[in-house]
């Protein structure tokens, strides 16, 4: 029986990955029947708004879906996509795999790590107040009627929720993955040292939970400390589990560390569906031009269909992109030694080139 997978394609350089990415998934055999819907500023005009009833309707009844990068519209009153998206399906775990593929340039050649970020909370909740509001000074009253601390007037605030049932959910989260994936270690990410009341409440909530999974290795690290060690010594680490506003520093510094944004893949995961995507967005000065490495996306294919549990199909997948990569010959520009080598092959030529190492 077919799988039926949503396929958001974006804009910007969305459609032309998009499309890459599919075709290099159907040259696996992998059964899917795609269903194509549109979201982001190329379909507002006509739809009226970045995100069409029938594209949520098709998650929701799908529950899946491969997503191209969306341009965040600015200044239009429309909220950002994604964010709408991790809100309305409860995307609770963001994903980013860290893995050094032979023949991207990096300083490193042995990482191979996941970060799993919590994406619903801290202080990316969203629960802010704007310096010198009626709301904001009530706050700051209450706080410097109730805090060791004076906060003078001139202060904005954002508030940093990290919760008991937040956090087990996605420490758990981690250490279903780590069991599954066949990996053997879990470190958990806080900066508990400095604060006590949510980063202490993580790290003690992290602690209890590895209690349950006796068969994974359990560790906890400073975040200060820890981008050092990753820096240092990356190939120690395999599962890093941490709260939003560090998981998202920390996903960019590893994303850096394995060689750039063109292999860096994505799952947002969550009780009401699961999403993959790209690190990278939607470069918009490329849009058109079939310019742009789609190897972000179609690794983000490969971990979907490792979630849909089509792990032969994942691994011809992976082995392909690695493979075209190593070889250097059919990577697009940014791969390329100079990034102005005329050799350098276009989006749609290295997916052929994919399609091309799968099929042999
Ligand atoms: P970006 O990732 O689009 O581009 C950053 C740089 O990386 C640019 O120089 C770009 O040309 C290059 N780049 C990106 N993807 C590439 C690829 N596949 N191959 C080769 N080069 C690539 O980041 P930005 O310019 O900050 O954002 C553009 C828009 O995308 C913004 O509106 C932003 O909000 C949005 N965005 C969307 C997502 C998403 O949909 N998940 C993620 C990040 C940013």
């Amino acid at each position: 029986m077919l799988t039926k997978v949503t396929l958001i394609m974006g804009d910007g350089i969305g459609p032309e990955i998009a499309e890459a990415a599919r075709r290099c998934i159907d040259a696996t055999g992998a059964a899917i029947e795609w269903d194509i819907q549109q979201a982001g500023v190329d379909v507002m005009e006509t739809a009226g708004t970045p995100l069409p009833e029938a594209t949520l309707e098709s998650i929701r009844k799908n529950g899946i879906a491969l997503k191209a990068p969306i341009t965040t519209p600015l200044g239009t009153g429309f909220r950002s996509v994604n964010v709408h998206l991790r809100q309305v399906f409860e995307l609770y775990a963001c994903i980013r795999p860290c893995k050094s593929y032979k023949g991207v340039r990096s300083l490193y050649d042995n990482i191979d790590l996941v970060i799993v970020r919590e994406n619903t909370e801290d202080l990316y909740a969203g629960i802010e107040f704007e310096k010198g509001t009626h709301e904001t000074l009530e706050l700051i009253d209450w706080l410097n009627a109730h805090g060791k601390r004076k906060i003078g007037p001139n202060t904005g605030i954002s508030i940093k929720p990290i919760s008991v049932e937040g956090t087990e959910r996605i420490v758990k989260f981690a250490f279903d993955y780590a069991r599954r994936m066949g990996r053997s270690k879990v470190t958990s990410v806080h900066k508990a040292n400095i604060m006590k009341h949510t980063d202490g409440l993580w790290l003690e909530v992290s602690r209890q939970m590895a209690q349950r999974y006796p068969d994974i290795e359990f560790e906890d690290r400073i975040v200060d400390n820890m981008c050092m060690q990753l820096v240092q010594k990356p190939e120690l680490y395999d599962v890093l589990v941490m709260p939003n506003l560090y998981g998202d520093i920390l996903s960019d510094l590893c994303a850096g560390l394995v060689g750039g944004l063109g292999v860096a893949p994505g799952a947002n995961i969550g009780k009401k569906g699961a999403i993959f995507e790209a690190t990278h967005g939607s470069a918009p000065k490329y849009k058109g031009q079939n310019k742009v490495n789609p190897a972000a996306l179609i690794l983000s294919g490969v971990l979907m269909l490792r979630h849909l549990g089509m792990e032969n199909q994942a691994d011809a997948l992976e082995n392909a992109v690695a493979a075209v990569i190593e070889e250097g010959k059919y990577v697009t520009y940014d791969m390329k030694p100079d990034r102005n080598d005329l050799t350098a092959a276009g989006t749609r030529e290295m997916a052929d080139a994919i399609i091309a190492r799968i099929n042999k």
